[in-house]
């Protein structure tokens, strides 16, 4: 039965939920359904955070919702979704879904236990039990203040726990990514994952292998590049999933005995975590070039060892790294065309001549790839004088560069 947590104890403040959510909640409502918020808002009202959207769950079928909204559109096949349009922001809609086993024909399990179809509607009451964590299985009704929690969710949450829902085996088996989700939001929440959900979940790190490199290089980015990014990065490890995850950096890391490399990824994850704080952009495409460094660094060494020119050398090490990483998490080609350049410039950075340095200047990918140059340097690689370098030619008023270049 769930529990009525009503305004005066759970302390969610009404000025703090979007208007608009509100409105469409009413709007629901009136028209007899139910309809509450739910999932990550709910959780991070309660904690006192900025929800990042704020998604609605209803009784009503897409269809039901189209009808009631002009600006709604119908989104996903295997998953339908509700978008209501306010210019162009919208508000996600979703009916309840009921959770799945073999029995039912809406809603598939495959053999290792996945769940590959997710389109069984389903009651307020089934549609918690398909959520993963309790602290995710929250339903509030903005209208009457009243807080729905089947689940314990409050509970875990004044305690900072994540637990999932259910059998945490079977529900990790069912979806391979709630190992990752765990994970971030242990590190975003810095919550403790409780005892029995974190009991099995190195055991079945190896399941990541089998979730589709899409959808997982959709979870890297919200791992390493949603502003805990180290922290995140420390987990990945302890749990050992990350080595289902970014084979070769893991590899990597362990290969690299001067520490060098560990040095250099976590560095460059806390300088990530800072440009987000200060609301810099960050690039996916630097993120894989730090995360696959070691082994293209050390291919390419091997590849001019053998008497290739460097710039090819990077290249072919380039193709083949990310190569091995796609079979991992897809690596869209416009993130991976900016990996490759920044690993390609690195070759220039040795030319320091007036007319090259000056070009390497005024190429669009420079900055990238001296941000690049110096995290080298700073993790322990023997390229600070390079990098001191191009930092001065950089700074240097035009009249001094040719002095500085003669200096070399
Ligand atoms: P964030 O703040 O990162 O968006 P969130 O909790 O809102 O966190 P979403 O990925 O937006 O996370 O998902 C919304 C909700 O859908 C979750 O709170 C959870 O209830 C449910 N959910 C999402 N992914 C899963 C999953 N893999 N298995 C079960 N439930 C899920
Ligand atoms: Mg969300």
């Amino acid at each position: 039965a769930a529990a009525h947590v009503p305004s005066t104890v759970h302390h969610i403040p009404p000025d703090k939920v979007c208007g608009r959510a509100k409105d469409v909640i009413r709007r629901l409502q009136k028209a007899g359904y139910e309809a509450y918020l739910v999932g990550g808002c709910v959780r991070d009202l309660l904690l006192g955070l900025v929800p990042k959207d704020f998604d609605i769950a209803t009784s009503a079928r897409p269809e039901e919702i189209r009808r009631l909204f002009n600006s709604c559109r119908l989104i996903g096949r295997r998953f339908r979704l509700a978008h209501i349009y306010y210019g162009r922001d919208y508000l996600e809609v979703a009916t309840f879904r009921a959770p799945h086993d073999d029995s039912d024909d809406g809603g598939k399990v495959n053999d290792a236990g996945r769940i590959i179809h997710d389109n069984v509607y389903g009651t307020l009451d089934e549609d918690v039990w398909r959520r993963d964590f309790t602290i995710n299985a929250l339903f509030y009704n903005p209208i009457s203040g009243e807080l729905l929690d089947f689940v314990g969710g409050l509970e875990d949450l004044r305690h900072g726990k994540i637990r999932l829902i259910g059998d945490p085996e079977q529900r990790f088996r069912e979806d391979p990514v709630r190992l990752l989700r765990a994970i971030r939001f242990a590190a975003k929440l810095g919550f403790e994952i409780e005892e029995y959900t974190r009991q099995p979940m190195t055991s079945l790190a190896i399941l990541l292998e089998g979730v589709s490199s899409a959808r997982l290089f959709d979870e890297i980015i919200k791992l390493l590049h949603s502003g805990d990014g180290l922290n995140t990065f420390r987990l990945l490890r302890e749990y050992d999933l990350l080595q289902h995850l970014l084979p070769l950096t893991a590899e990597s890391i362990e290969e690299d005995t001067s520490g060098n490399f560990e040095r250099m990824v976590e560095m460059s994850l806390g300088n990530t975590d800072q440009r987000l704080r200060e609301g810099k952009s960050v690039m996916p495409g630097f993120l894989y070039a730090v995360l696959l460094w070691h082994k293209v660094y050390l291919a390419a060494h091997n590849l001019e060892a053998d008497g290739m020119p460097e710039i090819q050398a990077l290249n072919v090490a380039a193709t083949d790294a990310l190569r091995d990483q796609v079979d991992f998490t897809a690596v869209p080609r416009r993130f991976s065309n900016i990996t490759r350049e920044i690993w390609a410039l690195q070759s220039r950075f040795h030319y320091r001549d007036l007319r090259r340095a000056s070009a390497l200047l005024g190429n669009p990918r420079f900055r990238a790839a001296y941000d690049f140059l110096c995290l080298r340097a700073e993790s322990g690689e023997p390229v600070q004088e390079e990098a001191e370098w191009w930092t001065a030619f950089q700074a240097a008023p035009h009249e001094e560069r040719e002095a500085l270049c003669k200096g070399v």
